[in-house]
């Protein structure tokens, strides 16, 4: 790999790197290199079929929604879209309530009578069409509003909470469980965005749009740490080196390299986790084939109150495929994430303690003139698709100087 020869290097092809590699080879002219340790593109969105041609995703069940309309208009340049309006119910004891526990959920466990004026009291609280986050609902002085909290609090949040974080609802930070509200309203959907639905011919293909640029060079299988060196003043590596200083200049390939880095993986293990690894929780999928045409009553079905699975989901459901006779679920286990043990950080651990690690990270490279850190992993966030995609945007609006 010939000195000079890349302007930019990006590491991690899931959407962050691949939007932004994009983005500078388009916009900018740049040859960008990106590197992505997987075998393939796509991150945790990636998706194939299986024997019987059953598309589904590998890392769990990813569906597109988003308020962005720039983001919608930019991720319309390189997929059609299949209309999907998610649903999920939880499964309460062999009852299905509809997730996010709206007015329907309320009418199905407590009657038509009480539920009505259940219904009537969160509007007269919170107004019609609110979404009242359960910590907040649990707040509640009224003591009916405080029964209702309980219940849903009880059957819908704790367990599965405890399931996914290892941790109680009131101990997790609260923008986790406010992702999924209590709804003021008739609306069954699981995203109330104004843009969702599913790339007409999957995930893969709207990478492989994304990546088809010749300005692009795309390594797989490849780990950022066997070509990219961070030292500091006095040459010491800081990607392998735990005494190494304040990162100051960098190495391709062993060669002096002064071009953008956009880095989208953990930023703990990209410093050798010199300040302690940062936590993250991770997931096991377990996937089966059944013979028979649906197995459940929507695509994803929660499990609140029993299993150690958080929850199943059904592909044919979620894309609309036509395969008689049989159907492919995933179950997905959570678990601890340890570092070196073959797992993939999943979800960040959101708390100011771990923040606080995040920070003497970051530290640590804010002496490297143009290294980004961008995505859900590097900048240790709960970010969704959309948000990654409008973030990798703005970063090129900022590293390019002007607004696609
Ligand atoms: P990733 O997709 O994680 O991509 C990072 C890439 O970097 C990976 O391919 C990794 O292999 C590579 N990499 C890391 N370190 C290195 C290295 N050192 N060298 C080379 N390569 C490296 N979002 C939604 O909007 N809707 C959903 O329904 C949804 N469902 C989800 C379900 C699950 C189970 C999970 C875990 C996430 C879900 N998300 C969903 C979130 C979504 O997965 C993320 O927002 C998105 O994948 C983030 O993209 P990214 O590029 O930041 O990270
Ligand atoms: N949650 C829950 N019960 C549910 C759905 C969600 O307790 O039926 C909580 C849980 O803590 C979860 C969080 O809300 O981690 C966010 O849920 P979301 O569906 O957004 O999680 P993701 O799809 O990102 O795993």
């Amino acid at each position: 790999m010939s000195e000079g020869r890349y302007d930019a290097v990006v590491v991690g092809a899931g959407f962050a790197g691949t939007v932004i590699a994009r983005e500078l080879a388009e916009r900018a002219g740049k040859k960008v290199l990106l590197i992505e340790r997987r075998d393939h593109v796509g991150g945790n969105a990636y998706d194939l079929k299986d024997p019987n041609g059953i598309l589904y995703h590998l890392y769990g069940p990813h569906i597109f929604h988003t308020k962005s309309e720039r983001v919608y208009r930019y991720l319309s340049r390189f997929t059609e879209w299949l209309d999907y309006q998610h649903k999920v119910v939880a499964n309460v004891h062999g009852t299905f309530l509809p997730v996010p526990f709206n007015k329907h959920s309320i009418l199905t466990v407590f009657g038509s009578g009480r539920g009505q004026a259940l219904i009537d009291k969160l509007i007269a609280a919170y107004g019609d069409g609110a979404r009242v986050p359960i910590i907040e609902l649990r707040n509640s002085n009224d003591p009916d509003l405080h029964e209702l909290a309980d219940y849903i609090y009880e059957n819908i949040f704790l367990h599965y909470t405890m399931k996914q974080w290892g941790l109680a609802p009131e101990e997790v930070d609260p923008s986790v469980t406010a992702r999924v509200p209590v709804l003021v309203s008739d609306d069954d959907r699981y995203f109330q965005d104004a843009y969702q639905g599913m790339p007409k011919d999957g995930y893969t293909p709207v990478f492989n749009a994304l990546l088809d640029h010749p300005n692009i060079t795309l390594k797989l299988s490849t780990d950022a740490s066997s070509l990219l060196g961070l030292l500091d003043g006095q040459g010491r590596d800081a990607t392998s080196d735990p005494a190494a200083g304040p990162v100051v200049r960098a190495t391709l390939d062993g060669q002096p390299y002064e071009g953008a880095i956009v880095f989208t993986g953990a930023i703990d293990e990209l410093l050798c986790r010199r300040f302690g690894p940062l936590p993250y929780r991770s997931l096991r999928f377990e996937l089966e084939l059944l013979d028979q045409d649906r197995f459940q009553p929507t695509a994803t079905v929660n499990y609140t109150v029993s299993e150690d699975f958080t929850r199943i989901t059904e592909w044919k459901q979620l894309t609309a495929q036509e395969v008689p006779g049989k159907t492919l679920i995933t179950r997905e286990y959570p678990q601890a994430y340890v570092p070196n043990a073959g797992m993939t950080p999943y979800y960040a651990i959101l708390s100011d303690e771990n923040n606080a690690i995040y920070q003497r990270y970051t530290d640590m490279l804010a002496g490297l003139p143009g290294f980004y850190l961008l995505g859900r992993l590097a900048e240790y966030r709960y970010y969704n698709m959309d948000v990654i995609v409008g973030r990798a945007l703005e970063l090129a609006d900022s590293i390019i100087g002007d607004r696609a």
